[in-house]
């Protein structure tokens, strides 16, 4: 903990959110490595000020509409997201009606369940755990076994914090991948259907209050149907790269 820290300090919030990593490796929810792609995270975020910027509004939306227009889609939870953001994936999961499927990089039995009992004492009513019986295609590592309802059988995968070859890995097996990252050069935000550049703190909260908008205003109905597809249809994600990139290079 950092009680010392005023809140007038200009690193508040992040200092906060360092604080949650921390606290996720104590618990054994996340990995010691975790706390290194936390602080490579960091320094994109300061490059980007620390704010929302105006493209990771437009993921937001496209990944709104992705995330509704799917008949099954899945939320793939790592160690970083879960120490960083459970109330919200948990949250994310009950608007959208879908499971959080535990999927990590560093291999441990431990960890999963560590990570399913912090979403569950968070809210989760299940969440689902890699299986043995399915087996995504194009991964060489221990994370292509996935769990046969959830992630083998998903249409969209929304997966934060990921590393770039399993994010090829999930398109390869003709899946969406919506992700969040803070690196608009990593090879996640490269292959990603939809990219959200920004710190996941931030960015999910927005998520989940477009989402129940976008429920309530327009229905899940043809016209409001119509409308997501064009939101899609106009989304450009290499744009947004690109927009992200020159940010972080003007500052
Ligand atoms: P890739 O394999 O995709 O090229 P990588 O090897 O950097 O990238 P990892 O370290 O596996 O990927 O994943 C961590 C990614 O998550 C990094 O791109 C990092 O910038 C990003 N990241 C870390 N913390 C956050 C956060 N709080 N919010 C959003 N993104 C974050």
């Amino acid at each position: 903990m950092t009680p010392m820290i005023p809140k007038s300090h200009p690193r508040y919030a992040s200092l906060l959110v360092r604080d949650r990593i921390v606290a996720g490796v104590r618990k054994g929810v996340t990995s010691p490595d975790g706390l290194i792609a936390h602080g490579r995270g960091e320094a994109f975020d300061y490059l980007i000020g620390e704010k929302t910027q105006p493209f990771a509004k437009s993921s937001i939306e496209a990944a709104a509409a992705c995330l509704l227009l799917t008949r099954h889609p899945v939320i793939s939870v790592n160690g970083n997201a879960a120490a960083l953001c459970p109330k919200e994936l948990v949250a994310l999961s009950a608007v959208l009606g879908c499971p959080l499927e535990v999927n990590i990089f560093h291999a441990s039995g431990k960890r999963e369940k560590a990570i399913a009992a912090c979403l569950m004492n968070h809210g989760a009513k299940t969440v689902l755990l890699p299986g043995k019986d399915a087996v995504l295609e194009y991964l060489q590592s221990n994370r292509k076994y996935v769990n046969k309802e959830g992630i083998f059988s998903a249409d969209t995968v929304f997966v934060p914090l990921e590393d770039g070859d399993r994010a090829r890995a999930l398109i390869r097996n003709g899946k969406k991948v919506v992700t969040i990252d803070l690196n608009p050069l990593s090879r996640t935000a490269k292959a990603a259907t939809v990219t959200i550049v920004d710190n996941i703190t931030r960015a999910l909260p927005l998520l989940i209050t477009r989402i129940k908008m976008l429920k309530k205003k327009k229905g899940i109905g043809k016209m409001g149907n119509r409308q997501l597809c064009r939101t899609i249809e106009r989304y450009d994600n290499k744009n947004m790269l690109a927009q992200a990139e020159r940010k972080m290079r003007r500052r």
